[in-house]
């Protein structure tokens, strides 16, 4: 579903932030980024979708060139979740998701409808929370919006950057349950960056174990903790 073909991104400044990077995740599957900060984790995920452009190689997306994909479709079909969700302040947690909708054209019931559903599927209750103001969310909770907004689309994948890292550990594990529950529903095509091993084992069907700037080691997680 997503694959890097010899992606090497340097920056401007000369930074080179992944080094010919070649690699593979399958339709439904959840792959976990994980390494130390300034590793080339997230310029690996803004390739995706066009946040970064690779200096060199090839990414495909659903077998489509990233390179010459418009970035609107592109987007259309990658929900993106990052540490800290901007939602809109004066907008109600409903209407912040149910904004992607309305914007493909669903009516206006019918998109709260379905913000509703997107809500419960992320463990907020829509009648309890639907109507507050992000400022009247915990961090979790605002996490929580952030996920829900990302699957309104229903696009195939998901880029989670760091989603569960602002967060103080008791909610973190809960967000961390609940991602693996809504994954055993909806099963997207997931890359998930943290910095985080605990989470990156529990979280990937597979991780990408990165040094410098290139990908160490990727496997399942019982492999790569069983490597000596
Ligand atoms: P990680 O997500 O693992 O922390 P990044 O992909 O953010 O790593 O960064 C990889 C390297 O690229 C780092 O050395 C970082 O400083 C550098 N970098 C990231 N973004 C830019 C940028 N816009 N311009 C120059 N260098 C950058
Ligand atoms: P979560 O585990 O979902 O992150 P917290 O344990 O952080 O939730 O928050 C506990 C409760 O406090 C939640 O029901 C939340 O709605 C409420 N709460 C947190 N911050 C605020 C706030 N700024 N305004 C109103 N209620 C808040």
């Amino acid at each position: 579903m997503i694959r890097f073909e010899h992606v090497t991104k340097r920056y401007p400044d000369g930074t080179t932030a992944v080094d010919d990077l070649s690699f593979e995740v399958a339709e439904g599957e959840s792959v976990t980024l994980v390494g130390p900060s300034g590793c080339g984790k997230t310029t690996t995920m803004k390739m995706v979708n066009r946040l970064v452009e690779p200096t060199s190689g090839r990414i495909l997306v659903d077998g489509r060139d990233v390179a010459t994909t418009d970035p609107v479709v592109l987007r259309r079909g990658i929900g993106y979740v990052i540490q800290q969700v901007g939602l809109f302040p004066h907008r109600t947690v409903l209407e912040n998701t149910a904004t992607v909708p309305r914007l493909l054209g669903t009516g206006r019931a019918a998109a709260r409808a379905r913000a509703a559903e997107l809500l419960d599927l992320v463990g907020l209750d829509p009648r309890a929370f639907g109507d507050r103001y992000p400022d009247q969310l915990s961090g979790g909770q605002r996490q929580r919006v952030g996920v829900a907004r990302a699957l309104a689309a229903d696009p195939p994948v998901l880029l989670m950057d760091e989603p569960f890292g602002a967060v103080d550990p008791v909610v973190r594990e809960r967000l961390q349950t609940e991602f693996l529950k809504l994954q055993s529903q909806v099963r997207k095509t997931v890359l998930f960056v943290t910095h985080d091993l605990e989470e990156a084992v529990r979280l990937g069907d597979r991780m990408a174990v990165y040094g410098h700037g290139r990908i160490e080691q990727f496997d399942t997680p019982a492999t790569v903790l069983g490597a000596p």
